[in-house]
């Protein structure tokens, strides 16, 4: 089981209307395509996030990675991981780009060998016991309050038991004002019984999240997302000892060292790796393990990334300890329907897990074509 080479395909698509959030306007989707194969004709797909500039993730992949990986056993995954990323660790490339590389191999090595072995691939990675894994709804973007309320309580009427919002509004658009009235309005439209999570993308310093926070309490908020940029470690302390709200991130972060800090310094509550950035299956799993240690609660994060991704999340999700709930995005996301098979759809809150062997779908490549940015 020599790995034999390493393709990527770069795909990217639009949504007619713009998803409007903390960090501004959303409407074109980009993801690369990782494809490995091994000399015995095992093939295996993952997913690297490619949210600027996805042609410095194929340059590493290609010129970087692939002579790490090709002619070695697929089989020593782990290792493999330990190799790539030991590479530029020196060199301060232990982020960003290279990580996303990373990423990607390392979702179509456990795809592969998955595949390989039969198994759908939360049972490879040694199953939880769940065929489906508890989901939430996400999310609800900015709009008048009315909207978004009622945007909220269809999402419920569907069966959904958590909705997100987005908060973090720039002054242009009411700041924290409009953001504790938006989330009133959605609180009062899912009545009591539905858990309601925010996220604010960064948007927000420390003393506005603490000023928010403490208007927001009272409504019973499941946790906050983001409230500050990733890099800001004590902004996320001093928030924490200054509110009764969980406070959540985790998407902007690279591997177990990322989380390292925010873990140590129990700045956080709900870890949210998305496995097309944190290494893939290897990198996520390391930090479930420090999830578990620390008894802190798992949330695999989804979003604007591919279809691939969303489906290793679930996989991954149904397989890791102190697994909390799955970001089930109902928003539109061009490239998530990318397969042969229609993507999961929830059940009263439940999301069940496809059993084909590993990630369970197929890529519909005529769809990849059709998306596929040349180069
Ligand atoms: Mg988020």
């Amino acid at each position: 089981m020599k790995i034999a080479s390493i393709a990527t395909h770069t795909i990217a698509a639009s949504i007619d209307k713009p998803l409007l959030f903390g960090i501004g306007a959303f409407s074109t989707f980009t993801a690369t395509l990782v494809e490995v194969r091994t000399d015995d004709d095992h093939v295996g797909i993952g997913e690297a996030i490619a949210r600027r500039a996805p042609e410095v993730v194929t340059t590493v992949v290609d010129k970087l990675l692939a002579p790490v990986l090709v002619g070695r056993d697929a089989r020593d995954v782990e290792g493999l991981w330990d190799e790539m990323f030991g590479l530029l660790r020196r060199w301060g490339h232990s982020r960003g780009f290279v990580f996303e590389a990373i990423s990607g191999i390392d979702i179509a090595l456990h795809d592969l060998l998955a595949r390989a072995a039969g198994l759908p691939l939360f049972k490879f990675l040694g199953g939880h016991g769940r065929a489906a894994v508890k989901c939430y709804a996400s999310s609800v973007y900015f709009a008048g309050f009315d909207e978004m309320a009622a945007e909220a309580a269809a999402q419920v009427a569907k069966g959904h038991t958590a909705v997100k919002v987005k908060i973090g509004r720039s002054d242009a658009l009411g700041g924290l004002r409009a953001d504790v009235e938006s989330v009133r309005a959605v609180r009062q439209a899912v009545g009591p019984h539905v858990d309601i999570m925010l996220d604010a993308n960064g948007a927000y310093d420390a003393a506005t999240t603490i000023r928010a926070a403490r208007q927001l309490e009272p409504l019973d908020i499941t946790w906050l997302e983001e409230p500050v940029p990733p890099d800001d470690v004590s902004g996320y302390e001093l928030i924490r000892r200054n509110t009764a709200i969980p406070l959540a991130a985790g998407e902007s972060e690279f591997g177990v060292f990322g989380f390292r800090d925010l873990i140590e310094r129990r700045a956080i509550d709900v870890l949210q790796p998305e496995i097309a950035r944190v290494g893939g299956f290897t990198g996520a799993r390391r930090v479930a393990a420090l999830a578990h240690a620390y008894n802190l609660a798992y949330a695999p994060h989804t979003g604007f990334s591919g279809g691939v991704a969303h489906l290793a999340s679930l996989h991954l999700a149904a397989a890791a300890p102190n697994f909390m709930t799955y970001e089930y995005f109902y928003a539109p996301n061009a490239l998530r329907d990318i397969f042969v098979q229609p993507f999961p759809e929830p059940d009263r809150g439940m999301l069940a897990v496809p059993e084909g062997p590993g990630l369970g779908f197929d890529l519909n490549w005529e769809l990849i074509r059709q998306y596929e940015v040349k180069r």
